[in-house]
């Protein structure tokens, strides 16, 4: 082994030895219930921290501080952190462990009912004008899809988004048409931002170990879509009502949605778009989908 793998594996030791030592001093158990599998080697808190690509002006949201791994380093790099985490024994704790840190607010609640974008606006924001910020985290899988639909249906300021998520997420974010990983996540995905892979991430470098294999994601955001939109509530409940059931045509997808008066009107809304009532959500593209719902929105 030569000297510079010798001092990575003592630099990895420490760093897992302190969230270990951190978890077994203050008698902390990971909540399965929350998805806290926490991040040990920084190898990759720092492949996060380099896609975040931050600088002293940024403002930065973590969702799930947990131990404060990233949390540390986004203090670091960052102007101000602001951070939502629901379990309030990792609160009590962060309270100690981010003491030497003067720019960062935890916040005790869950991240699928706070209003994001009013948090860190009221946290950050300093002349009255929204503050865009970037949104960093190793998310709980139990509720990737619905955090990051969220974060993509509001308009909300967001600039950019590294994110660590199953592997099969990552992959159903950045699927192109016609596949099994192609749906609602991936048109709301393309549709908002730029989207890439940046690192397959192993389950031996977490606390507990996940069953699965992680990947870190970038989102950044195109500020304009590549399709017009005339109504993003409809465009997003199309897409999710044609991927509730795969199996489904989407005429009977769309049909019994509640995003249609009737099947009658849903026929009408295809035919406009040259789009055959038959045909399954997973072969549409973004351009369809972005003309159906246009077409629903001149009935609303
Ligand atoms: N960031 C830490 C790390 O990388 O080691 C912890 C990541 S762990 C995968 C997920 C974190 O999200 C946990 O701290 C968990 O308590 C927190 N969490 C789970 N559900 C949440 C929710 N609905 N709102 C806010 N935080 C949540």
């Amino acid at each position: 082994m030569t000297m510079a793998e010798k001092s990575q594996k003592k630099s990895q030791a420490k760093s897992q030895g302190k969230t270990k030592q951190l978890m077994a001093a203050s008698d902390f158990h990971a909540k399965k219930k929350w998805g806290q599998n926490f991040l040990l080697e920084p190898k990759f808190v720092e492949k996060i921290i380099d896609a975040a690509d931050l600088d002293k002006e940024q403002i930065v949201l973590e969702i799930g501080p947990g131990l404060g791994a990233l949390t540390r380093q986004l203090a670091e790099q960052a102007k101000k952190v602001v951070a939502v985490e629901i379990d309030g024994e990792l609160v009590t704790l962060l309270q100690d462990i981010l003491a030497p840190y003067d720019n960062v607010t935890v916040h005790h609640g869950d991240a699928m009912k706070v209003d994001l974008e009013q948090l860190v606006q009221s946290e950050a924001a300093e002349d009255g004008s929204p503050v865009y910020f970037s949104v960093v985290a190793n998310l709980p899988y139990y509720i990737t899809t619905p955090i990051v639909m969220r974060l993509l249906e509001q308009n909300w300021h967001w600039q950019k988004m590294v994110l660590m998520v199953q592997k099969e997420v990552a992959e159903r974010m950045v699927a192109p048409p016609g596949g099994k990983d192609y749906g609602a996540l991936s048109l709301g995905v393309q549709y908002r931002a730029k989207a890439s892979i940046v690192t397959i991430v192993p389950p031996t470098v977490f606390y507990p170990r996940p069953q699965v294999d992680s990947a870190v994601v970038l989102l950044e955001n195109r500020l304009e879509p590549p399709v017009a939109v005339d109504n993003e509530k409809i465009f997003f409940g199309v897409i999710k009502a044609a991927f509730a059931q795969r199996r489904k045509t989407l005429l009977n997808a769309l049909g019994n949605s509640g995003i249609a008066e009737d099947k009658e009107q849903v026929q009408q809304v295809l035919e406009d778009c040259g789009i055959s009532c038959q045909r399954r959500g997973e072969t549409l593209s973004l351009e369809e989908f972005a003309a159906i719902a246009n077409g629903f929105t001149s009935f609303a």
